[in-house]
């Protein structure tokens, strides 16, 4: 199994158990994408400290709406820090989101600049697309300045319907499904018709704790295995099918030679 996204450094459990747990239940991989200029080392840090692990370098958008200009020209000296680092395999995590965000136009500034890097050094970028402004949802926004760049994309937590699902596949990307589809009903239809080879999964740990868990506890890359049941039952596969699937299609957008 694969854990895409998780904020291992945001875990307060103890990290040696937490990557213990997980690999007792089968994680080959755990991608720990950075929010802001304060995690980046610690993110680096946590990849170099364990096999399983792999990061993400970015600014989440509700944190870079409050930067200055200046720092986006911060951002791209921290990134290329790590360019050479083998266990940097994507930019982010970036994004819009006009959900809780105020300040749309420094988003888009910053998630242009991720896209640009990221094309610049060839790495995947990871994206958080929640809510709508003036009539236009987060993710079509995003899926068209991604047409400005040769990048490949993941749409990580993805919420959205059928119709997104189909926009992102037709221009080869992929979807990651989270915790919230063991209690979001609405996504089953999504699931049933998503393609296995265009899935990933993750935890977004510490957040989204997925059912039976869901209020009870800290989520954490071990419980990913309740989003790969739930894929399972709706998709009447059988679970290491999907793991194995899901696992190579990791291998193909993180860690492809
Ligand atoms: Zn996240």
């Amino acid at each position: 199994m694969v854990d895409s996204h998780a904020h291992l450094h945001m875990i307060s459990k103890n990290t040696d158990e937490v990557i213990e747990r997980a690999k007792k239940e089968g994680v080959k991989y755990i991608l720990c994408p950075s929010t802001s200029f304060e995690d980046i080392e610690e993110v680096a840090l946590l990849s170099q400290r364990y096999e399983i692990v792999y990061s993400a370098i970015g600014i989440h958008p509700l944190y870079a709406e409050n930067l200055e200009d200046s720092d986006l020209n911060r951002l791209e000296r921290e990134i290329l820090r790590f360019a050479e680092d083998r266990k940097l395999v994507a930019i982010g995590e970036t994004g819009l989101d006009f959900r809780k965000g105020k300040n749309p136009r420094k988003q888009i500034e910053f998630f242009r600049k991720h896209l640009e890097i990221a094309e610049k050094i060839s790495k995947p970028v990871i994206i958080h697309t929640r809510g709508e402004k003036d009539g236009k949802s987060a993710f079509s926004v995003a899926e068209e300045m991604l047409k400005d760049f040769n990048v490949s994309a993941v749409f990580h937590c993805f919420s959205w319907g059928k119709e997104e699902m189909n926009k992102a596949f037709e221009r080869r990307f992929f979807i990651s499904f989270s915790g919230n589809i063991t209690f979001d009903r609405k996504l089953d239809e999504v699931i049933k018709q998503a393609d296995i080879g265009r899935i990933l999964t993750e935890t977004d740990s510490p957040f989204l704790t997925p059912k039976p868990f869901r209020g009870k506890d800290e989520n954490e890359p071990s419980y990913v295995r309740f989003v790969f049941k739930k894929i399972s039952e709706i998709k009447e596969k059988d679970i290491k099918e999907i793991s194995c699937k899901i696992t190579e299609n990791f291998e193909e957008i993180f860690l492809k030679k």
